[in-house]
């Protein structure tokens, strides 16, 4: 009856259908400025495929990607949003969501999680994470198993306009620095999470969240030509980031020792990327760095073979409930019979 009951909500069935199976990897590929080198995606498929080449090596360099989908230059932010759109939604529906972008500093992941579908930025984000800044304390929550951040700063919302304009106040907070990579480069990862309470028309309670991560860029330090306080945060930014990489390990080696704990922002994220959730990544290969853009793809490909557990509805239903009540009265009743 339990299995009935959802079939029959379509609607219900499709997002489980949606939360199923892998980490789900999305790849879009910004365009190429005037002033940048030529492209090194040669080719993008229907398919979810991309072929990537050194422009610099006359030997063959090609090398095949696959990936759930691929977002050619063309693409705009109507689109990637369309893509993402039932599984944002089924936030409201109690599953936990964790969207991250990850790429080199330049590739296109701010644009993504914060531009306007015209084009301009309209917000950027109100935390800051990062390894080495211990300002934020992380700290486990009693009774269920989460993580919370004591010190971090929660709002109450009505509408999309007060959420956007917390994230223009939290703009001020995030720290820009120059790198020789990019001017406005972020030094950091910024994690919005969005807290959904809340009762559906059938009187459930539903406690659900969205983590939005714009992670810091994942090109090498070394390249970045960053010295000083900047070379130490960066430092620690990819720190954190390798982390990120041997818990993705892990999982897709179903490891039984997932080093979570290793950092703050797995430790943080830790219920999205354990199977309680579901992720998507955008990852954006430069165009002018093939060396940076085959070790994003890499980590992208690694990410796509971890297998997510069956995602929890963190919904109580008085219907269910109530089944199983019925079960275990009726597992008592055998019990006696027995
Ligand atoms: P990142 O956050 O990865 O460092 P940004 O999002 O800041 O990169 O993007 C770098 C630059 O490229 C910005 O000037 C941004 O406006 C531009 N850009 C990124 N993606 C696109 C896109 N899909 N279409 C047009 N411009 C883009
Ligand atoms: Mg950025």
């Amino acid at each position: 009856r339990y299995h009935q009951a959802i079939k029959e909500n379509r609607h219900l069935y499709n997002i489980l259908q949606e939360l199923r199976g892998n980490i789900r990897v999305f790849c879009r590929i910004r365009p190429i400025f005037k002033f940048e080198a030529k492209s090194c995606i040669e080719y993008i498929g229907n398919d979810g495929s991309l072929m990537v080449f050194d422009p610099c090596k006359s030997q063959n360099t090609r090398k095949i990607f696959q990936f759930n989908k691929v977002f050619g230059p063309a693409t705009t932010q109507g689109e990637v949003y369309k893509e993402t759109q039932s599984l944002i939604r089924s936030v409201m529906d109690g599953y936990n969501v964790c969207i991250f972008a990850y790429g080199q500093t330049g590739a296109g992941k701010t644009y993504t999680m914060c531009g306007s579908s015209n084009g301009s930025y309209i917000i950027s984000y109100f935390d800051l994470l990062i390894n080495y800044s211990s300002t934020l304390e992380i700290m486990n929550c009693s009774g269920n198993g989460g993580l919370s951040i004591p010190n971090a700063s929660i709002r109450g919302v009505q509408s999309t306009a007060d959420v956007l304009n917390l994230m223009i106040l939290g703009e001020k907070n995030r720290a820009f620095s120059s790198t020789a990579m990019n001017h406005r480069s972020s030094r950091s990862h910024s994690v919005l999470t969005i807290h959904v309470h809340g009762k559906d028309i059938s009187g459930n309670t539903i406690r659900s969240c969205l983590h939005l991560v714009d992670l810091a860029g994942s090109e090498r330090v070394d390249k970045s030509e960053v010295t000083g306080d900047q070379l130490k945060e960066a430092q620690h930014i990819n720190k954190s980031l390798s982390c990120l990489g041997d818990v993705i390990t892990a999982l897709a080696q179903k490891n039984s020792h997932i080093p979570y704990r290793n950092s703050k922002l797995t430790q943080l994220l830790q219920n999205s990327l354990g199977g309680n959730a579901k992720m998507l990544m955008f990852i954006h290969p430069e165009s002018d760095s093939h060396g940076e853009t085959i070790s994003t793809l890499k980590f992208a490909q690694r990410a796509s073979t971890v297998e997510l557990g069956a995602p929890h509805q963190n919904k109580e239903s008085s219907e269910i409930r109530n089944l199983k009540e019925q079960i275990d009265n009726l597992k008592k009743a055998l019990m006696i019979k027995e």
